[in-house]
C-alpha cells in the first residue's frame, strides 16, 4: 500500500470508530516542498484536493500540472499584494483572518468563476505568532463575509500549539469545534471543519474535523522549503 492508501485507511477506520458515515471526513493532501513527480503519483491514486501555502510555488505547480483536474486550496499566511493571484488561480481559501483580506479576494475574484470558497483562520491556542482572528472576533468577521458576493463562506480552519499529548490537542479542537456549531446556532450555512494534521488528526476527528489537511503522512518528508 502507498502512503495515502495506508493514510485512507486509517481514515476510515477511524470513522468506524467513531460511528461516522465512512468517506465523511475529506483529506486535503498539502503539497508544499513536494515535487511535480509525488503530486502526480498522488493524483494518479484519486486524489483531487491539493492544499499550498506559498502562492510562488503554487503558481508553478499549477502551471505544471495544468491538464489535472485538481481542486487547489490555499492555506498559508495571506500578504494583501498576493490577494488579486489567490483569487483567481485557487477555489478556496482557508486561511482568511481579516475583512480587509476577504474583502480584496471578494472584489478580486473572477466574475465568471465560482465563488470562492473561504473559511475563517481562528486562533484557537491563542498564539502570538499564529495567524488567525481571535475566537471571539469570529462572529463578527463571519457577518461580513456573508455579505460578499463573490465569496462563499464554509467555515473554519485552526492549526493549535503543537501537542504530543492526545488529550491535550482534543481539547483545542473541541473548542474550535464549539465555535463551528455556535456559527451554525447564529445561521450560518457552514459545513467545513478543517482542522487536523499529520501529527494529531486522529484527535481531530475525534472532535468532529470534517476535512483533515495532512502532508508528511500523505508524501513523505517534504523536499523543497519556500520561503
Ligand atoms: C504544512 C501544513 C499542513 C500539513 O502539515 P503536515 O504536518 O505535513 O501534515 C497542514 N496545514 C497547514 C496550514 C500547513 O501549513
Amino acid at each position: 500500500m502507498t502512503m495515502r492508501q495506508t493514510l485512507l485507511k486509517v481514515m476510515r477506520d477511524t470513522e468506524t470508530d467513531l460511528g461516522l458515515k465512512p468517506n465523511s471526513v475529506s483529506l486535503l493532501a498539502v503539497s508544499k516542498g513536494q515535487s511535480i513527480e509525488k503530486i502526480t503519483a498522488v493524483y494518479a491514486e484519486g486524489q483531487r484536493l491539493f492544499g499550498e501555502n506559498y502562492l510562488q510555488e503554487a503558481l508553478e505547480k499549477m502551471q505544471a500540472l495544468n491538464d489535472l483536474d485538481i481542486e487547489w486550496h490555499f492555506i498559508g499566511q495571506i500578504q494583501s499584494n498576493k490577494t488579486k493571484q489567490i483569487a483567481e488561480n485557487f477555489s478556496w481559501v482557508q486561511s482568511v483572518a481579516s475583512l480587509k483580506i476577504a474583502e480584496r479576494l471578494n472584489q478580486q475574484r473572477p466574475v465568471h468563476l465560482e465563488p470562492l470558497n473561504i473559511c475563517i483562520q481562528v486562533n484557537i491556542s491563542n498564539e502570538a505568532a499564529k495567524g488567525g482572528v481571535e475566537p471571539e472576533a469570529l462572529f463578527e468577521l463571519a457577518r461580513a463575509i456573508s455579505h460578499l458576493k463573490q465569496l462563499t463562506l464554509r467555515g473554519i480552519m485552526v492549526i493549535p500549539k503543537d501537542e504530543r499529548d492526545y488529550y491535550a490537542q482534543l481539547a483545542a479542537f473541541e473548542r474550535a469545534r464549539d465555535l463551528f456549531i455556535q456559527l451554525q446556532q447564529q445561521g450560518f450555512v457552514v459545513d467545513t471543519l478543517s482542522m487536523g494534521m499529520s501529527g494529531d488528526f486522529k484527535a481531530a476527528m475525534a472532535a468532529g474535523s470534517t476535512m483533515l489537511r495532512l502532508g508528511s503522512a500523505v508524501f513523505g518528508p517534504r523536499d523543497v522549503v519556500s520561503k
